[in-house]
């Protein structure tokens, strides 16, 4: 039997349709709550992590994601926390790159670990890379994340390049008086690179100050970048929120991913699983699933299939983030609902 939305249209059988028609078809696992940076945005300087026992284990990612994908899920991206800092992480992405009927194995990393990875993820069957790149200055990027060392992460992305990923997009997250003044030699680096690269504009998740002075919208930049660049928009999407933008000569794209200034909640396709097994089916609000006492008392994942169906009555029409950048409207970090 065909799903039918409340608008009367049909999807085909055993997928994932919400109260408002979206078809679900791209889950964002996030595989630990951990990282080896502690970026300003996403983390207070003293972060406490989840014990052990309370982060799903790899085995169980993998009965999560395969249940997704029997409900007509396509796409899944690997992410974090840094994905590539939890033990073993290539056991469960070996096996997520051979499960049949998912299509696009996707990853989002910081890129310090990526020297060693890549070749392996490639090989995996992981098909493109998202890198966190926010500035191309050492000492900023060590003050931005507060530990990281730039060198290894412009390692990574050669590294990435020489395992045969293309079509590798950058995110750097738009901070007024960090890094607005490389947002032009930022793109420079991905036209000679050939990445692709998506500014972001900062959300107000977690608990840190001084947001309402850093905003800024997408529109601003893409002002910036038109007094150096030809901009051509393009009609083309990647299955995510980013609207994209090409330059002549270049195979580029340059995208933005405005969720204040242009909400992307109608074609939401997409809901989010935590290390600790919670589902969201919005980043932008505190509405959950919770996953973990299902996957431990659940043998047949039969409960499970039921418990992600269910969570479609919980997702809501969209994120309401206001500029009001100060107060944080959802209580988690990035680093905990997985970016
Ligand atoms: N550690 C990996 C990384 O940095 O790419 C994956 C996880 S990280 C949480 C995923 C993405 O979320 C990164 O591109 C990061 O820049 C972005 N991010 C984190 N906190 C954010 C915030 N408050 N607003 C907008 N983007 C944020
Ligand atoms: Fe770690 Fe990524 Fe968050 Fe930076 S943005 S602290 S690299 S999880």
């Amino acid at each position: 039997m065909p799903v039918i939305d409340p608008a009367g249209q049909k999807h085909p059988e055993g997928t994932l349709v919400d109260k408002y028609g979206r078809r679900i078809s791209y889950v964002r696992l996030s595989i630990t709550d951990r990282c080896d940076f502690r970026c300003t945005y996403c983390m207070a300087e003293e972060m406490t992590f989840l014990p052990r026992n309370e982060v799903m284990s790899l085995e169980e990612c993998l009965r999560v994601a395969t249940v997704f994908v029997g409900l007509g899920v396509n796409k899944l991206r690997i992410t974090g926390g840094e994905p590539l800092v939890r033990k073993d992480a290539m056991w469960l992405i070996e096996r997520l790159g051979a499960l049949p009927g998912l299509d696009n194995l996707v990853l989002t990393t910081n890129g310090s670990q990526l020297d060693r990875f890549a070749r392996p993820l490639r090989q995996a069957g992981v098909k493109r890379i998202n890198i966190s790149l926010d500035t191309l200055n050492a000492e900023r990027f060590r003050k931005i994340t507060r530990i990281g060392d730039l060198n290894k992460v412009l390692k990574g992305i050669e590294a990435a390049r020489s395992a045969g990923f293309r079509r590798t997009k950058l995110n750097v997250v738009m901070m007024r008086g960090t890094n607005d003044d490389e947002f032009v030699d930022l793109v420079q680096f991905a036209l000679d690179n050939e990445l692709d690269i998506s500014f972001i504009e900062e959300m107000p998740l977690g608990e840190i100050h001084g947001r309402n002075t850093t905003y800024i919208s997408s529109e601003e930049t893409r002002e910036q970048l038109a007094r150096r660049f030809e901009l051509i928009p393009s009609t083309e999407n990647s299955g995510g929120p980013a609207r994209y933008w090409r330059t002549p000569g270049s195979e580029s794209r340059i995208g933005f991913i405005s969720p204040h200034s242009h909400n992307f909640c109608d074609s939401c396709n997409r809901v989010r699983i935590t290390a600790k097994g919670e589902l969201y089916p919005c980043l932008g609000q505190n509405d959950a699933a919770h996953l973990l006492p299902v996957l431990r008392t659940d043998s047949d994942n039969a409960a499970l299939r039921q418990a992600i169906v269910d969570s479609m009555g919980i997702k809501p029409y969209g994120h309401d983030f206001t500029k009001q950048m100060d107060a944080p409207q959802v209580v988690r970090f990035m680093s905990m609902t997985g970016g």
